[in-house]
């Protein structure tokens, strides 16, 4: 691990700067990393700086690390914040996603935990999930405020990227599931038993508590984005289980993230060049925002320019 003490922290680098200023310098990393429950560093990140970034919708859940990895730029960011102080409810969801934009990030992968809610899917497998069944009422959108965008979801997470990591977890010997429907509820308590045969007669595969949201934003963000989800429990369906402790949860979860983090470095170490003919993240906003641009509140456009190009000029 890479000792505390080596860390510099700059100070508030981009207090002054406006988003559409910081989109003109070099990217300060092209792949980002979304640590959950548990994961609240990367070692053998090198050159390590802490940046705390302030956004237009407030404050990140703490500051990211950038440095390289396996040769790669990357920005990490704890979801949770380090010494895990934001319940799933409390993630400023809009902050942390509108960083990694700023940093130059163009894909991400995100580390989520789950319970499983089919057999197959064991405790301690790794899955990537390609739908989500919403239950949550966040603030899961940067437009709005006279803006309004409807993106595209169908296909919510980025294929190439999915497939990638999938690849490197197999390629490790890992048992990884590529492919799951995620159902998303609030929390912060388990699910109840009747709610947990519930989502699967919804089709579920996966609970969990952030990937959705985070989803929706990253998309909106135009960022190719997978989340490697860890399954630590069979929630609370299994009759004949006792039920979720948060014990289990913790012994499971702990194996696991060494996992993510092995597939991390593997995953960054190997990833291709991005090709725009894989997937359509780079043109969510194409055709999304309905919203005649002279009839946009300049607070608006000003908030939005670093997603909406046209909107960069200030006129
Ligand atoms: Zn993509």
């Amino acid at each position: 691990m890479t000792p505390r003490k080596a860390v510099r922290k700059p100070a508030e680098t981009t207090a002054k700067k406006s988003p559409a200023i910081r989109k003109k310098e070099a990217p300060r990393a092209e792949i980002g990393i979304l640590g959950g429950t548990g994961l609240y560093e990367i070692e053998g990140i090198h050159n390590l700086e802490e940046v705390r970034l302030k956004t237009p919708w407030g404050d990140p859940s703490d500051e990211y690390i950038l440095g390289a990895l396996e040769g790669r730029k990357v920005a990490f960011l704890s979801r949770h914040g380090r010494g895990h102080r934001f319940s799933p409810s409390e993630i400023n969801y809009r902050a942390n996603v509108y960083g990694f934009k700023m940093l130059g990030v163009e894909r991400l992968i995100s580390v989520n935990s789950v319970g499983s809610l089919r057999e197959e899917i064991r405790p301690r497998d790794i899955v990537f999930a390609d739908q989500f069944i919403d239950k949550t009422k966040r603030d899961c959108t940067f437009f709005g405020g006279g803006c309004v965008a409807h993106i595209s979801l169908a296909e919510p997470v980025c294929p190439q990227l999915s497939r990638h990591c999938h690849a490197a977890a197999v390629g490790l010997g890992l048992r990884s599931h590529l492919g799951a429907t995620y159902v998303c509820m609030e929390g912060p308590a388990f699910s109840t038993r009747a709610e947990s045969k519930m989502h699967q007669v919804w089709g579920g595969d996966l609970i969990g508590m952030t990937a959705a949201t985070e989803a929706k934003l990253f998309r909106e963000a135009e960022i190719c984005y997978a989340t490697m989800n860890l399954a630590t429990d069979y929630d609370t369906w299994r009759l004949h289980e006792e039920g979720v402790t948060v014990g289990m949860i913790f012994e499971n979860l702990r194996v696991n993230i060494s996992k993510a983090k092995e597939i991390i470095r593997k995953a960054v170490a190997a990833l291709p060049p991005h090709d725009e003919t894989a997937c359509s993240c780079r043109h969510v906003l194409a055709a999304a925002v309905v919203t005649a641009a002279k009839h946009v509140p300049a607070a608006t456009r000003k908030k939005l320019a670093l997603l909406v190009p046209e909107y960069r000029t200030g006129r």
